[in-house]
């Protein structure tokens, strides 16, 4: 089945009793047993599992083309799940531009048991050396946060296969809608469900999905369960019913970020716009072959400095000065005094994330704080 229908269908675990036609939220934390002492109820206590997770994770899962997901209380400690299972004095390959948040882990978190090299992966030729001998893992970002550089997941796959090592993918900006890194090679796809996937910004959530249920996989739904950063079963069965309209969402979102990049491509005041769907960026035609749209977020470099930037975006009417994204209403920000004073993001880049509203009234706003 394609996205759309299992989007709706893959997670809807009817309720044999009730027979609700959408999943009802189970908050019991806990479940009967039997008198053999079974669980037929195929739950025990919901740190665990409960019936909402399962849900969750089997339409991800089928979303995503994999073997099955983990479900997390935000994407930051899905990522750091996947760093935990690593052996202590393993070595990974990273982004340059890694999302800020992970980067900030790896450098505090695990300075002590991880080995890391930041490196341009929009360069696959630059990999080969920087293998140590107890390197383990390629971390991929595409499209990346915030410069939104694409990376090759097939030819970054096909290394990583021959050098036996685990290919992992931030797939957050491109949504299980737009891209399946698994399908291209990966072995773990990691989203951040607070963004597209909740798609409201009103739930707070990550998930992790597998190429193969495998010893890392079984490493990594032990953190879950033992470690315990779960969603709970409302946060669940809100990305749930989000999800039911994330492809319709998601095709909203490219349209409007498409007609933002034109508009603001040719506008004076504007230096540079980075969204891959333009045919000038230099991830296009990587992006072209790997996704099945653009997405609704880009990037914008306004001339001049800081001040200048934060003059546009205090200007903003309709756009919410907001960090974060992919949710139906538009966000915009001075990305680099959000990421602080080591931040490498340009002093006059603006991040936005283009929401669902009409695409004239977006365009006006822009026209307005831009004049
Ligand atoms: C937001 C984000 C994360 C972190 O997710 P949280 O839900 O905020 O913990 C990771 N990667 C990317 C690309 C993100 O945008």
């Amino acid at each position: 089945m394609r996205a759309e229908t299992l989007a709706i269908h893959a997670g809807n675990l009817y309720e044999p009793h009730t027979k609700d036609v959408t999943a009802p939220i189970n908050l019991s934390t806990t479940f009967l047993r039997d008198a053999d002492g079974g669980y037929s109820g195929g739950h025990m206590y919901s740190r665990m599992s409960n019936p909402n997770r399962a849900a969750l994770e089997k339409t991800m899962a089928e979303l995503e083309k994999g073997a099955d997901a983990c479900a997390f209380s935000s994407g930051n400690t899905a990522g750091m799940s996947v760093f935990q299972a690593l052996k202590p004095g393993s070595h990974i390959l990273a982004p340059d531009d890694m999302y800020w948040g992970f980067k900030r882990q790896l450098q505090s978190i695990f300075a002590d048991t991880i080995e890391i090299d930041f490196i341009d992966l929009t360069n696959p030729d630059l990999i080969g050396g920087h293998i140590r001998k107890n390197t383990v893992m390629i971390w991929v970002e595409t499209p990346s946060n915030p410069l939104l550089k694409i990376t090759d997941i097939a030819a970054i796959a096909q290394i990583a296969r021959s050098k036996g090592l685990i290919l992992a993918c931030d797939s957050t900006f491109a949504s299980p809608c737009l891209q399946n890194p698994i399908a291209l090679g990966a072995n773990i796809v990691m989203h951040s469900s607070t963004k597209y996937i909740g798609g409201h910004s009103d739930v707070l959530g990550g998930v992790l999905v597998t190429a193969e249920k495998d010893e890392l996989w079984e490493k990594i739904r032990n953190i879950q369960q033992v470690g315990g950063a779960v969603p709970s079963p409302f946060d669940c069965f809100l990305l749930s019913r989000s999800i039911k309209t994330l492809a319709y969402r998601m095709r909203g979102h490219c349209e409007n970020g498409m007609a933002l990049a034109l508009y603001l491509e040719k506008h004076p005041v504007v230096e540079a716009v980075f969204y891959p769907g333009l045919p000038t960026h230099p991830g296009h035609e990587t992006a072209r072959q790997q996704m099945t749209g653009f997405g609704g977020m880009l990037s914008i470099l306004i001339k001049g400095g800081a001040d200048e930037a934060r003059r546009v975006v205090n200007k903003m009417k309709l756009f919410a000065q907001a960090t974060s994204l992919g949710g139906v209403e538009s966000l915009i920000e001075h990305r680099a005094s959000i990421e602080g004073p080591d931040t490498k993001t340009p002093q006059n880049l603006i991040r936005i994330s283009a929401g669902l509203e009409h695409i004239d009234d977006l365009i006006a706003d822009f026209e307005q704080a831009l004049s």
